[in-house]
């Protein structure tokens, strides 16, 4: 007892300080969020760009990393294909909905029901009369995104809230100038738990980075399957750039 009231009384009394990303190790399967994470975030969804020499970094980590490499998304896995090429790494898109594994086959990672249809055309012409509102449709999800019209937050969260009403497989989900509404089951962390049952990574430290709200299942995945969950704000100062650093420094000096 004494013991442990000591203890107690050693802990910092302030939360912890940042935590400090660790090397790669060359025994990690490491998930990769990409927009905020990989990728500065941009006004739109279709305006981000990807920096010279980023793609040929990904290439060579994925090798180290005997093919474990795999990016993690809110985005469908055209996008990542469109926005990485030529490289095509596996890929889990739509929040865990679907994914092509490493073997290259695309499927869904779990059974979703369709979208109720009256749902998409309902968000439109809600949004319609809000400029700089953009509706993205999913194949499971609609994501309403409010970064150009903030004063929109709670219009949107409000025809969230209406269309996910009385669904109780759906929710809501909070992202960065954006709410999504989508089944329950489709997360970031589920694709994980999949991907790690898969070569090559399964039996390796799963490691997710990630920056943003929607990737608290991710992290949390990680950390429950023996590995690391990060988050983009505290461990790389919110900067997209210290996490292309951080993975080029474990390929410099690799041979291209
Ligand atoms: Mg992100």
């Amino acid at each position: 007892m004494m013991d442990r009231l000591l203890v107690k009384r050693q802990q910092p009394a302030s939360p912890p300080s940042p935590q400090q990303p660790p090397p790669i190790g060359s025994d990690w399967a490491l998930f990769l969020d990409l927009d905020g994470t990989l990728l500065d975030l941009a006004p739109t969804p279709t305006s981000v760009e990807v920096p010279p020499g980023l793609i040929d970094v990904l290439r060579r980590l994925s090798a180290r990393l005997g093919g474990a490499l795999a990016i993690v998304t809110g985005r469908p896995l055209e996008d990542i294909d469109r926005l990485l090429a030529p490289l095509r790494l596996p890929v889990a898109g739509n929040h865990g909905a679907s994914a092509r594994l490493p073997d290259g086959t695309t499927r869904a990672l779990a059974e979703f029901a369709p979208l109720p249809p009256e749902w998409l055309p309902h968000a439109e012409e809600a949004c319609a009369t809000w400029p700089g509102v953009i509706v993205e449709p999913k194949p499971y999800s609609i994501a309403l995104h409010y970064r150009q019209a903030p004063e929109r937050e709670f219009d949107i969260l409000a025809l969230a809230r209406e269309l996910v009403g009385g669904h109780p497989d759906y929710e809501i989900l909070k992202a960065h100038y954006a709410y999504e509404v989508r089944p329950q089951q489709a997360t970031k962390g589920l694709a994980i738990e999949r991907l790690m049952e898969l070569a090559p990574f399964r039996g390796r430290i799963p490691v997710f980075v990630g920056d943003d709200e929607t990737d608290e299942s991710a992290r949390a995945a990680a950390r429950q399957l023996g590995g690391i969950g990060l988050d983009v704000a505290p461990s790389f100062g919110g900067s997209a750039g210290r996490v292309r650093q951080w993975l080029a420094s474990a390929v410099a000096g690799d041979g291209a």
